[in-house]
């Protein structure tokens, strides 16, 4: 690479810029305070952990593991993996911290996830999920709060046509049954089948349902019904489910084939897709997986949850031109100076400004009064307070309301100590 070559992110990895950061920091700030309406605690965990605990909790058949994990081996020999999704770390979490150890937890998490897929529009290497994870109840009810969050995020985003689909994926009997049934409808038409879905046929038939090939897709029109080899009491938990988000006022349609992309799953699991987004149009993803925390060396634990894509509901929000206030973007007040002493002044009434709860913006360095006025009307704030030469002398200050032409109180001198009250009531007026 020459000297001068320009640094360039790496492929599928994006930067969030000002534009539009604040969207996002809305939509964490919506989660945030939902889930915590619900009882709901956060939970962070490294990026990093043993490849070991992704191979064993989402499966080696699945796309993740087979060819979507950054592994790597540091310094030691030993094999590390950037984790592809948040399930397998809070299960780890929890069982070496001894969060399940005779306890529920509603838990949540956010941040960046990795996994080497091609990038295209809603699916890059890094994507950030937010998602919740319920640990110790096995029954309808906790799905029912579970789908109601994610249910009210949407709402209160002012997400629209995305719609809940919910399927059953029964126990372990029952997709045992399931699965014999399935291959033997899929035999017939082998070599009609995609190249993975043949592979799977063997390894991992129940995935051929999760096929995005439209051929095999169409194959799988007249296939047997999982629903229909459920147990009673499979069935009897996803009839309550029903009758729960009836109740709610969350609508649902059930569709059979969804069985989600890994492997962890059983009986409830459901998925949020968007009629315009394209082919990415799962915006968040989850169900049932009473057997992982065993399986990672817990004491048999229930648990649900889902994941949703953040860059997804973002892109989403921004082509629906959802209506959302985005707060803080913009200052309250910009602060104009001229001449050194008026500058201390300037930063130390920012700091008092600050602290009374106001957003300021200070016009830093040399500049003509002209040129400051000229950048407080840029920035959007409403007030502007002005520390000239004279001002300095007196501790006093200027303040001007900024694009108002018919204010009587256009421009106002105080004292700068009593700046911080009296720009507050001014701008309740506003
Ligand atoms: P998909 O079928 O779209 O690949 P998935 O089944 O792999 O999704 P999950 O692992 O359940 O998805 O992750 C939950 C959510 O995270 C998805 O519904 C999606 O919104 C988001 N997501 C998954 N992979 C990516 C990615 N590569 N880039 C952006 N968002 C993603
Ligand atoms: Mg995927």
């Amino acid at each position: 690479m020459s000297k001068s070559a320009t640094i360039k992110a790496v492929r599928g990895m994006n930067d969030i810029l000002p534009t539009d950061s604040a969207l996002w920091l809305k939509v964490e700030r919506i989660c945030a305070q939902i889930f915590s309406q619900h009882s709901y605690a956060q939970i962070r965990t490294p990026l990093i952990e043993s490849t070991h605990l992704f191979a064993r909790s989402i499966g080696a058949d699945t796309d993740i593991v087979s060819k979507e994990m950054y592994t790597f081996a540091d310094r030691n020999g030993d094999s590390l993996t950037l984790r592809p999704e948040g399930t397998a770390s809070t299960v780890r979490a929890g069982i070496e911290n001894g969060l399940f150890y005779n306890q529920q937890q509603r838990l949540w998490y956010v941040g960046p996830m990795f996994r080497h897929e091609r990038p295209q529009k809603g699916r890059y290497r890094q994507f950030y999920q937010i998602g919740v994870e319920c640990y110790g109840w096995s029954t309808p009810d906790i799905e029912a709060e579970v789908l109601s969050i994610s249910h009210k995020v949407f709402q209160t985003l002012g997400l629209g046509r995305t719609n809940l689909q919910i399927n059953s994926l029964g126990d372990s009997d029952a997709r045992g049954r399931y699965r014999e049934a399935l291959v033997k409808y899929l035999s017939d038409c082998k070599e009609q089948l995609d190249e993975d879905s043949q592979r799977r046929l063997e390894t991992n038939p129940l995935r051929i349902l999760d096929s995005k090939n439209q051929d095999t897709q169409a194959l799988l029109k007249e296939a047997p019904s999982i629903l229909n080899y459920l147990s009673e009491e499979s069935a009897k938990s996803f009839s309550d489910l029903q009758l729960y988000l009836n109740d709610l006022g969350v609508p649902f349609t059930i569709n059979s084939k969804l069985v989600r992309g890994l492997d962890y799953y059983n009986d409830t699991v459901f998925e949020w897709v968007n009629e315009d987004f394209g082919a990415q149009s799962t915006v968040c993803g989850g169900g049932r997986y009473d057997r992982m925390v065993e399986q990672l060396g817990g004491k048999a634990t229930p648990a649900f949850g889902f994941a949703m894509g953040l860059e997804r509901l973002v892109q989403i929000l921004q082509e629906q031109e959802a209506d959302i206030a985005i707060e803080g973007d913009s200052a309250d007040v910009f602060l104009i100076s001229v001449g050194a002493s008026a500058r201390r002044q300037m930063i130390k009434l920012q700091s008092n400004l600050v602290s009374a709860g106001l957003n300021v913006q200070c016009h830093m360095g040399e500049g003509s009064m002209k040129n400051q006025f000229k950048r407080a009307d840029k920035s959007g704030a409403k007030i502007a307070i002005i520390i000239g030469e004279e001002e300095a002398e007196k501790n006093s200050a200027n303040i001007k309301i900024l694009r108002r032409t018919d204010n009587p109180l256009a421009q106002q001198a105080v004292l700068q100590n009593d700046a911080p009250n009296m720009v507050t009531n001014l701008l309740k007026s506003l």
